[in-house]
């Protein structure tokens, strides 16, 4: 009997492994196991969001005729183990992991059913969950020392055809319009309504099942996200209605109580596998152009997918897995408790996304990078720390984007392999592209003392410690230049509010450390 395993971010109907055989010519497997709560503990809506999916992929498989066994256990080698003796399993076929850990695990587990006589033949079939495949991100990577994603986007644009005239230059005129898309919040700014799913039965069980978990983040209800390949197409065509044309100006502006603004929160979707990036860049691309949205909203929305997301992807897999352990400021801080309590930490703009983030596992690419990951590499928060709490908390979190996302662009753990210099921001910009800081108890326009805004301390204590490696950098030159006209009785109150602030974290968090 052919076997064909399907992992719970693969869940696409013409994923490789499933594109390889014929409805009914194999039985497909889908494991739910308790194991992964052992290494991370995962957000609720994350748990609720792939289990369900999960089961709804079975109920459409089963629908296109496919045998399908859906299993809940303890452990993987335990359900798979079972399932394989069950069906007299022969030939076991997967599609290859995007996570690197995960093709470790599932190798180690078949490892323990061969020294038991038990193990099928296996066969991996390459990804096609993304545009590049890794042979060919690999090709192009290898033809250069310095790698920038622009110029990995305008190779994808060229690739695969997107938003090109007829002589292959960008509509347009330009292939990028990030300056027209960096606008602050005006005042009373409000987005369009985000389009949230009522839970069916499925869903209703599963979140009854993972609320009886101990000890998991986050809130499980009210949980709206999609969890069927037809939601989430619902979802993509309700953003191109409702927040396509208005994607581009306000997508780095942060406001209080509107989380979603124009972000379209299909990136869960793209990466469980319920769309896939391609149709999803035709879709817009098409939709785009027949409404006339504005370039700058198109093309910004259109790069989140086929340049940065796909950047990320190529990427992890070029750096390879040493690159988990980047640590390049040697920051080694644990997280202040308000990060695993999502909230308490006092500042406007951390909890506001925290509250956020516990509500729904999610928060868009500005909050992620300029709020909580501009704070933990000011703060010198332990990168590897950091990286499995976006993991676990983030609602469309994996390792493969995570990894290069939180390491290389949020923390510039890699010292620079990815970014050219650190996002590094005092709470001047915070305060230009939020409404967070008129209502915080932090003075913005402070630099030390107890009512100063600590990520201006934070900010300034960050580059004093780290002159050395900053120095040589001309993107920090001048900043650089502006720290050398600061004071020696300045940098030590700097220096004094940094750690206080640091002390105020309680429990191991304002202990004295590198970074
Ligand atoms: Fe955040 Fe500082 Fe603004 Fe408060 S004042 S919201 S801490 S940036």
């Amino acid at each position: 009997m052919i076997g064909i395993w399907v992992l719970g971010d693969q869940l696409h109907p013409a994923q490789s492994a499933l594109a390889a055989h014929r409805p009914g010519g194999a039985r497909v497997l889908l494991v739910e196991s308790l194991s992964v709560l052992a290494q991370r503990r995962y957000h609720r809506q994350k748990l609720v969001l792939v289990w369900s999916a999960m089961r709804h992929f079975a109920e459409d498989l089963r629908e296109l005729g496919w045998p399908v066994d859906h299993r809940r256990a303890s452990t993987f080698a335990e359900a798979v183990g079972a399932w394989i003796d069950d069906h007299g399993i022969r030939d076991l076929h997967l599609m290859e992991p995007a996570d690197r850990p995960f093709r470790a695990a599932i190798e180690e587990l078949l490892a323990r059913l061969a020294s038991q006589g038990t193990a099928p033949r296996v066969v991996w079939h390459p990804s096609n969950a993304f545009l590049w495949s890794s042979e060919a991100f690999d090709a192009w990577a290898g033809r250069y020392r310095q790698l920038r994603m622009e110029r990995f986007y305008r190779e994808g644009r060229r690739r695969f055809g997107v938003l090109l005239d007829g002589q292959g230059q960008p509509l347009g005129g330009q292939w990028n319009f990030d300056q027209a898309n960096r606008q602050a919040p005006p005042k009373g700014l409000r987005g369009p309504r985000p389009l949230w799913f009522d839970p069916d039965p499925i869903t209703e069980a599963v979140i009854r099942e993972v609320e009886a978990l101990p000890d998991l983040p986050g809130h499980s209800r009210p949980f709206g996200w999609a969890i069927s390949r037809g939601q989430a197409l619902a979802a993509l065509e309700h953003a191109i209605a409702t927040r396509l044309d208005g994607f581009g100006p306000y997508q780095d502006a942060m406001v209080g109580g509107e989380p979603t603004l124009w972000h379209t929160l299909i990136s869960p979707y793209l990466n469980l596998g319920l769309l896939h990036p391609l149709e999803v860049i035709r879709r817009l691309e098409q939709a785009g152009l027949e409404r006339g949205t504005p370039l700058p909203s198109l093309e910004g929305l259109i790069r989140q997918i086929l340049g940065w997301r796909e950047y990320m992807h190529g990427l992890y897999g070029w750096f390879g897995a040493d690159y988990a352990a980047s640590n390049h400021f040697d920051h080694r801080r644990p997280l202040p408790p308000s990060f695993e309590a999502l909230g308490g930490s006092g500042m406007a703009c951390l909890d506001t996304v925290f509250a956020e983030i516990e509500a729904s596992g999610y928060a868009h690419h500005i909050q992620r990078l300029m709020v909580i990951a501009n704070y933990g590499l000011l703060a010198g928060l332990d990168p590897q720390a950091l990286t499995a709490w976006f993991h676990r908390m983030f609602i469309d979190g994996f390792d493969w984007v995570m990894q290069p996302n939180v390491l290389g662009m949020g923390l510039f753990a890699d010292g620079g392999r990815l970014a050219s210099k650190p996002y590094a921001a005092s709470g001047n910009y915070i305060n230009r592209m939020s409404t967070y800081c008129r209502g915080c108890r932090y003075d913005v326009k402070q630099r030390v003392g107890s009512g100063a805004c600590p990520f201006n301390a934070l900010y300034w204590d960050f580059l004093q410690r780290h002159r050395d490696r900053l120095g040589g950098n001309p993107r920090m030159a001048l900043v650089m230049r502006q720290l050398e006209k600061l004071p020696p009785e300045e940098l030590e109150a700097i220096r004094a509010t940094a750690a206080a602030h640091r002390e105020g974290w309680g429990g191991t968090g304002g202990d004295p450390g590198p970074g």
